[in-house]
């Protein structure tokens, strides 16, 4: 069946097959005719559901209408949290505008890398910039790019930009844009914050809320399994080795973990590698290629760094350490079983952190059966009263202040 949305060119639904998409995902059929029709969209979609096309589709349809301009103007800015997703949303967009008559240039702008790259690849402008907001201002501030052209704006992940401390940022990114434009507003959770930043961004934005990954069931398998904290790196070797996984993406708490747990595994003979925010931007860029292309099987990595990620058909993403909120659980389980694949999600509970994921469990409404696996039974005590997973450094409402944070970038432990 040929891809199909209300509105959509044929152009673009035949680049959108040639991608593979044969069916819009639920965030594509609420949201994209409506972003086609020009109206201010709100939407609550978790990374895996789609969104990136969504709002890909209508920014490439909006650019192939109205006068062409030479030099080119930037019409259209994607803002997004992180590196990885700056390239990852680029190259989404890139290869959707690919097959189009007025092919756009896409510049995809992010910090922790050399400018200059980037303000010659602004050279003669870009119609589409997806950025991250410190290094869009940076390039803004050096003359390389103007904003006061931009019809369509879109912010990705916007749970994450606030939650990375780029409120400050977007204030001023914003006070660059002309008032007249569209908007585009895709988040995770539309927590408060979130809500209070689409507040100052649209008035009468449609709300659209895709499906949550947790409904979507049984698309990704949830296991939790009962460890020793001690024994987790054991029993990881064990399942990894056994079960015959490749391609298991394994969340730590840390970048000390990060490192620690990848060298264990590594030593046992299991190609596994570190991904944090430590490792240069190439370093990072070249892991990620590396895994992609099956080099390596296992990928330890922080909630930071995994932003972004995508892998078709990442088959099983592991919880080593618990994350912290329950929404940071559907963000990571939501790289297994992307657009429609099945995958599996396994999350290992110690003594300590049991009422930690029951916690999650009661957030997210759910409640899994507990397993054990034939010789790594538990031999630990339910800890008392804290819910506090070891390592996480704090629950959801108890997040760090800015203060514990750069003391943890001190001494170069938590990565968030
Ligand atoms: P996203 O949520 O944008 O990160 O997309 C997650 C994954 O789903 C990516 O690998 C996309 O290529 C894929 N995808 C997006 N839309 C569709 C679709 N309509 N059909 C099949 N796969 C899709």
């Amino acid at each position: 069946m040929p891809f199909a949305i209300p509105g959509l060119s044929p152009a673009l639904a035949r680049a959108a097959h040639q991608l593979g998409f044969e069916q819009a995902t639920p965030i594509q059929a609420l949201a994209t005719p409506l972003a086609i029709g020009g109206a201010d969209v709100l939407a609550c979609a978790q990374t895996g559901s789609g969104k990136t096309a969504a709002f890909a589709l209508p920014l490439l349809q909006r650019l192939q209408e109205g006068p062409a301009h030479t030099p080119r103007r930037t019409r259209a800015l994607v803002l997004v949290p992180t590196r990885e997703l700056a390239a990852q949303v680029g190259e989404v967009i890139r290869s959707l505008g690919q097959q189009l008559e007025r092919r756009p240039k896409v510049a995809v702008l992010f910090g922790g890398v050399s400018i200059n790259p980037q303000m010659l690849a602004l050279r003669g402008g870009a119609d589409v910039v997806v950025a991250t907001p410190g290094r869009l201002l940076d390039l803004v501030a050096h003359n390389a790019l103007r904003l006061d052209s931009v019809e369509l704006l879109v912010l990705d992940e916007a749970d994450r930009l606030l939650d990375l401390g780029f409120a400050e940022e977007l204030r001023r990114v914003l006070w660059l844009l002309p008032p007249r434009r569209q908007n585009l507003f895709f988040s995770a959770t539309i927590a408060p914050e979130v809500q209070a930043l689409a507040d100052t961004m649209m008035r009468d934005a449609v709300r659209v809320d895709a499906p949550a990954i947790a409904a979507n069931e049984p698309a990704i398998l949830q296991r939790v399994i009962q460890v020793d904290e001690t024994r987790r790196t054991e029993l990881l070797r064990h399942l990894i080795k056994d079960q015959g996984w490749e391609q298991v993406l394994v969340f730590v708490a840390t970048r000390y973990a990060a490192q620690h747990v990848a060298w264990k595994l590594y030593k046992s003979g299991i190609f596994a590698a570190p991904f944090h925010g430590d490792l240069s931007q190439g370093a990072r860029t070249q892991v990620l290629q590396e895994f992609k292309n099956g080099q390596w099987d296992v990928l330890l990595t922080t909630d930071l760094a995994a932003r972004g990620i995508d892998i078709a058909q990442l088959p099983v993403v592991i919880n080593y350490d618990l994350p912290r909120s329950a929404v940071a659980y559907v963000h990571r389980i939501g790289r297994t079983g992307r657009a429609g694949q099945s995958g599996l999600a396994v999350s290992f509970v110690c003594a300590a952190s049991e009422a930690h994921f029951c916690l999650i469990e009661k957030r997210q409404h759910m409640s899994l059966p507990r397993e054990q696996i034939a010789g790594f039974e538990p031999m630990e005590q339910e800890a008392p009263a804290s819910a506090e997973p070891p390592g996480t450094g704090g629950i959801k409402g108890k997040r760090p202040s800015k203060k514990d944070k750069l003391r943890a970038q001190a001494s170069g432990k938590p990565e968030r």
